[in-house]
């Protein structure tokens, strides 16, 4: 216990009322800082993943309350591997999909996510989808930005929603997309493609019709 002894203090003044600087100095001391200083911990913009809406949560904890539903929120990173039996995974954090994974029906909502094997299901991110592995998806994946790297097959049996699509493999899917679908250099895109931008860059190939959509 830290011993409290009091200051003494000699005041100039004979009334005995402590000088103004004094004074505010030992209000300051034992009064509550005001409520805008008082928040020290960084926050992090969620969107909660029950209700919708954006929440502030703390960026450092493992798990959250939505201020809208009061939802608990898992804020955790998730790691998927190889007889894994957690088909449905909900966290604010990332999932990983390790490499020597073989799963189906699989339920993925988080922020980023890394399909290194095989995982067939239904993804929701709310940051960037990587898919380096050739997967046959029976679901569909959505995710602001979502990148296919080279060399990987990839069939999705329900489609892609994804802001912006980067292609360096071979995609066979319906994409609808927010901004852009980019095809890099020998990538190929089979399928009905929605986008206000579609860049085929040389040697790629887009087999299918690209309907221009206004861009939100
Ligand atoms: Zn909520």
């Amino acid at each position: 216990m830290p011993r409290y002894s009091t200051e003494p203090i000699v005041v100039s003044v004979a009334s005995g009322i402590l000088p103004e600087g004094e004074r505010s100095r030992r209000v300051a001391l034992t009064s509550f800082p005001p409520l805008s200083k008082r928040v020290s911990v960084p926050l992090r913009e969620v969107v909660c993943y029950e209700c919708g809406q954006r929440t502030q949560v703390p960026s450092a904890a493992l798990s959250a309350i939505c201020s809208h539903c009061r939802a608990h929120l898992k804020m955790t990173d998730v790691e998927i591997k190889s007889g894994s039996q957690r088909l449905t995974v909900r966290t604010l954090g990332d999932v990983t999909v390790h490499a020597d994974a073989v799963l189906s029906q699989l339920s993925v909502t988080c922020r980023n996510c890394y399909l290194n094997g095989r995982g067939s299901g239904v993804y929701r991110c709310s940051g960037l989808l990587k898919v380096s592995c050739n997967n046959r998806i029976e679901g569909s994946l959505q995710a602001a930005r979502m990148e296919v790297d080279r060399g990987v097959e990839l069939v999705i049996t329900q489609g892609i929603m994804a802001d912006e699509l980067i292609v360096s493999g071979r995609v066979s899917s319906r994409v609808v997309s927010r901004k852009s679908v980019v095809l890099r250099r020998g990538a190929e895109l089979i399928g009905a493609c929605f986008a206000p931008e579609l860049i085929i860059e040389q040697g790629a190939v887009h087999r299918g019709e690209w309907h221009q959509v206004r861009p939100d």
